[in-house]
């Protein structure tokens, strides 16, 4: 029969649309394939882009300045080497011909006066409008060199400084702000934003601050009205790490950096930083000799590419889209689109999804409840799924594996935290739990789906999944990045095997394995590898709605098999 053929007598109900589907082991090789292929696609994104010296941002050149002007030892607020190094980067702004000055206040720390100094500087640019402003915190923990946290920051901003230098500046204002007592509470990005006479100028802000020292730059929270700020730097933007579900974590996590200042105060913006290297982390280890230059090259990369293109074509200039959901494409370009679109991409998949069901279930032997049966038995085994993750992690933190619930007299604030967040058999305790829930996910709904008809159960089983995508995007909408491109493709390579294949091909049964997958590899492998970096997705919640969100992938990818159609 040809593909026309066929495809008239599916739409006259005299066909089946898929009697010949793979086996599910044949379709399970396909996802495991599809998967593998995405991830290898996407994971060189995460190496950043090797240190160079010329032209644009120099990683090395910035890092000899900052070594000179800051120093290599501590620089804790109010202590003489965070003194001397505020006046010779004040003095340094000078020489570069921008309007410098130090912003002094005495603030309540610890029980105990203690002056804080902000480092400003300002260059004039030609184009009017609201400023943009590059946000740096210049003082460390006390004991740590504090070079990924955040002498690197600071690096790039007197790099920026460097740039700004000649020549008549044609964008909007360029302010630099180097922020004092970031670490004891972000004291000094709250004097300049209630205190400071040019934060009624600022129109988008730009922070960078480090939980590690290397990998590569992350463009990880954003601020209000971020559809037009990713606007204006996404032509320019060739290559960054982003996920617009590390907002939605870093809105709701307990750490904070100056960026949530400026976001409380309703300035648009992006905060960035490295989180790789964790471990020297406020550590006495966070030196220069144990920097990657690599991750400085990339985010210095990143940010100068930021600054420089909201400057230039300022997210003002177009009346507000509001905010936006964004992942980036294998650390290549930014992918966004506004939270609203997300929002009804994904009902439109759920409806779609919910239609080709019943227009397939329609004009087969089975009926349209096939589809109904299938989407809550899939949606249960998901839901069974997460349970069981959720006991097993409970379980296993119950009995110690974690190491100590409470943490030991006199530890440090960060061993505290670690211990919270990163504890050292975590991962892969973690790993195995996940796996072990999404394994148990599959046999059941293996079971479960056993005996429905295959394009039902494939459409049903999709159909908690388009539930859940939905759900996010109208309730978290940044964590939808990740998941509704996976689901708005599975939508399309249903449309493409309904209307448009041989129905009877096994390409079909593949295709609907192999196109989410490949997607599903390419958006969440990074993902998952940074987490992993990033102390914030070993929290139990965040894993097991990952599970919910994996195990919901794999049954509806891997599991719907065909039975011989009932005559
Ligand atoms: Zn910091």
């Amino acid at each position: 029969m040809s593909q026309a053929a066929s495809a008239a007598a599916l739409r006259s109900g005299t066909a089946s649309p898929s009697p010949f589907w793979p086996s599910p082991l044949k379709r399970l090789v396909a996802m495991l394939a599809a998967l593998l292929l995405g991830a290898l696609l996407a994971l060189p994104g995460l190496t950043p882009t090797p240190a160079r010296s010329e032209p644009n941002f120099s990683a090395p050149r910035a890092a000899e300045r900052a070594r000179q002007l800051l120093g290599e030892g501590p620089r804790p607020t109010s202590s003489n080497n965070n003194v001397s190094a505020v006046e010779r980067m004040r003095e340094w702004f000078r020489t570069r011909g921008l309007d410098a000055e130090i912003q002094e206040a005495t603030v309540r720390l610890q029980g105990k006066d203690t002056t804080i100094r902000n480092v400003l500087a300002r260059r004039a640019g030609s184009s009017p409008g609201k400023a943009v402003l590059l946000v740096a915190h210049h003082d460390t923990v006390p004991g740590s060199p504090g070079v990924g946290d955040n002498t690197m920051g600071v690096a790039i901003a007197l790099e920026i400084a460097e740039f700004l230098r000649d020549g008549r500046w044609k964008g909007r204002d360029v302010i630099l702000l180097m922020t004092d007592a970031e670490e004891s509470g972000l004291r000094g990005a709250d004097l300049f934003v209630n205190n400071h006479r040019w934060m009624s100028e600022v129109g988008t802000v730009i922070n960078v601050d480090s939980r590690g020292n290397g990998g590569p730059a992350l463009l990880y929270e954003v601020g209000p009205e971020s559809a037009n700020v990713l606007r204006a730097i996404t032509p320019n933007m060739k290559r960054v790490v982003a996920n617009s579900l590390f907002a939605e974590v870093a809105e709701h996590a307990p750490t904070a950096s100056d960026f949530m200042v400026f976001r409380k105060a309703g300035i648009p913006g992006l905060n960035f930083a490295l989180i790789q290297g964790l471990d020297h982390y406020h550590a006495p280890s966070d030196t220069w000799d144990n920097a990657d230059l690599d991750g400085l090259q990339d985010l210095g990369d990143a940010v100068t590419l930021a600054v420089f293109s909201l400057a230039l074509d300022p997210a003002d200039r177009v009346p507000s889209t509001g905010d936006a959901v964004f992942v980036d494409l294998g650390g290549g370009r930014l992918a966004w689109w506004p939270e609203r679109t997300g929002t009804v991409v994904s009902c439109g998949c759920l409806l779609a999804i919910t239609a080709m069901g019943w227009l397939g279930a329609k004009r087969r032997v089975s009926s349209s409840m096939d589809v109904l049966s299938a989407a809550c038995r899939a949606g249960a085994c998901m839901l069974a799924s997460v349970a069981a993750c959720w006991l097993l992690l409970i379980t296993v933190e119950w009995l110690g594996v974690f190491g100590p619930a409470t943490v030991a007299e006199g530890a440090s604030e960060l061993d505290a935290y670690r211990l919270a967040y990163w504890p050292a058999s975590g991962p892969i305790w973690q790993a195995a739990i996940m796996l072990a829930a999404i394994l148990g996910a599959s046999l059941l709904a293996l079971g479960l789906l056993r005996g429905l008809d295959g394009w039902a159960a494939t459409c049903g089983a999709w159909m908690p999944v388009a539930a859940l995508t939905t759900g996010l995007a109208l309730l978290l909408p940044g964590s939808s990045a990740p998941v509704l491109p996976i689901l708005f493709f599975a939508t399309l390579t249903m449309g493409v095997v309904l209307f448009g294949l041989e129905p009877s091909s096994r390409l079909g049964g593949l295709l609907l394995a192999a196109v989410p997958s490949l997607v599903a590899g390419f958006l969440l492998a990074p993902l998952e590898v940074l987490g992993w970096s990033a102390a914030g997705l070993s929290m139990p919640l965040l894993t097991a709605a990952r599970v919910a969100v994996l195990a919901g992938l794999v049954i509806a990818i891997a599991c719907p098999r065909q039975e011989p159609a009932r005559a």
